[in-house]
């Protein structure tokens, strides 16, 4: 038996099985590149699902780490840090956001889109308008906005006033909001759903309709922020300022960050002393890498990188024209390779035993969201491997 089979079934008897069994177990990793236990290599073509924005063992992520946890790992919201202030006025300052905006920080993207709700909640008003297709986390706050049944209906009842209204369609959205709508929350590209990007028109026009009856904008970039799609957030080409950006995901570069952003003085007076709080959120810890990796970005020209890369990546693959390729669909770094038929769970079987980690985000599309630090080198492996993954027959198709 191998170390990797001992260890899943090891899993398996010891973690609870939300997960199903896991694909590989990992034991190293170097930029762009993991290895797992048995000392077989891969690709990472997913970064951890969109996390790894500096990839694996980066020193700039390691420094912040190892220097910040000798000199000062956690203090509790009794006091601040350096690292905290500071990394709250960098987010503010690449969201571009106006006079009297202000930063909460989490550990994850569910408590950013829970403290978003709560916000919300402040206006005095309760109904939530979110889109299908949506994923906004797992508690039970935002697990009320996230779309998919199966994700909701073992848990019901949940947060009762939230509808869910079609994706993109703009006159459903225009229905939907009145003056008893506290917030509309979307992500400008569903990463869950497949990497549906909103269009410009759409996210205008959800900017001006809440701005018209007084409720909330809530972008939710978890996903999509932190350079994701070639710019700092996604929403950013829109033009649009929302009232609140979540974002978690790639901010700590593997470390557990996230924050909410609320932009503006209306929305950063929504929450008052005592009314929200999280023992680790803030901590100089993960506030000290968050900067890191902000730091890095910027000083690598990793936007511009993600841009050409991401434009580079998706033309490759569009110009095999293989016949089970749709199109690809997204943004930067973000993408997703549609398939003209169900078998997107072969294809990435099939790939991760040929060295590639990508994610059949649905039965008909392929995500992928490498390291923001991935070489055109290291992406041209794949799409020389591609035609041959893409291979499949439907007699293939296990799951
Ligand atoms: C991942 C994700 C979340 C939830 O973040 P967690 O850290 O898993 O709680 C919320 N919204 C979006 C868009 C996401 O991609």
């Amino acid at each position: 038996m191998t170390d990797s089979t001992a260890l899943q079934e090891r899993y398996e008897r010891s973690l609870l099985g939300v997960f199903g069994r896991p694909l590989a177990v990992l034991d190293h990793g170097r930029g762009a590149e993991v290895w797992d236990v048995d000392g077989k290599h891969y690709l990472d073509l997913l970064g951890g699902i969109a996390v790894n924005a500096l990839g694996h063992g980066h020193p700039a992520v390691l420094g912040a780490l190892t220097e910040q946890a000798a000199q000062l790992a956690h203090v509790s919201n009794f006091f601040t840090t350096r690292p905290q202030v500071e990394l709250a006025e960098r987010l503010l300052e690449i969201a571009g956001a106006p006079t009297g905006s202000k930063v909460f920080f989490t550990n994850s993207g569910t408590e950013a889109v829970e403290a978003a709700i709560k916000l919300s909640r402040r206006t005095g008003r309760r109904r939530i308008v979110a889109l299908e297709g949506a994923f906004h986390g797992r508690t039970m706050g935002a697990l009320a906005l996230t779309h998919k049944p199966a994700y909701r209906e073992p848990f019901a009842p949940l947060l009762e006033e939230v509808v869910h209204v079609a994706f993109g369609d703009l006159e459903e959205l225009a229905a939907a909001v009145d003056d008893t709508v506290a917030a509309v929350v979307l992500e400008p590209i569903q990463g869950e759903a497949g990497v549906r990007p909103l269009d410009t028109a759409y996210l205008q026009a959800a900017r001006e309709l809440t701005t018209a009856h007084g409720s909330l904008l809530v972008v939710d970039e978890i996903q999509t922020g932190i350079g994701r799609t070639g710019a700092w957030f996604a929403h950013q080409g829109s033009g649009i300022v929302p009232d609140a950006i979540t974002v978690a995901k790639g901010l700590g570069g593997g470390f557990p960050v996230g924050a909410l952003l609320t932009l503006g003085e209306r929305a950063a007076g929504l929450l008052q002393p005592g009314q929200h709080g999280t023992t680790f959120g803030g901590n100089p810890l993960g506030a000290a890498v968050g900067l890191a990796v902000l730091e890095t970005i910027e000083r690598e020209g990793l936007l511009d990188h993600v841009r050409r890369t991401g434009e580079w990546l998706a033309g490759e693959v569009t110009a095999l024209r293989h016949p089970l390729v749709r199109k690809v669909r997204g943004e930067g770094l973000l993408l997703a390779i549609q398939l003209t038929e169900p078998r997107a769970g072969d294809v990435a079987a099939r790939a991760l035993e040929a060295g590639f980690i990508v994610n059949p985000v649905c039965p008909d599309a392929i995500r992928l969201a490498p390291p923001l630090i991935i070489t055109q080198q290291q992406l041209e492996t794949f799409v020389a491997a591609l035609p041959v993954l893409l291979d499949t027959t439907p007699s293939e198709e296990t799951a």
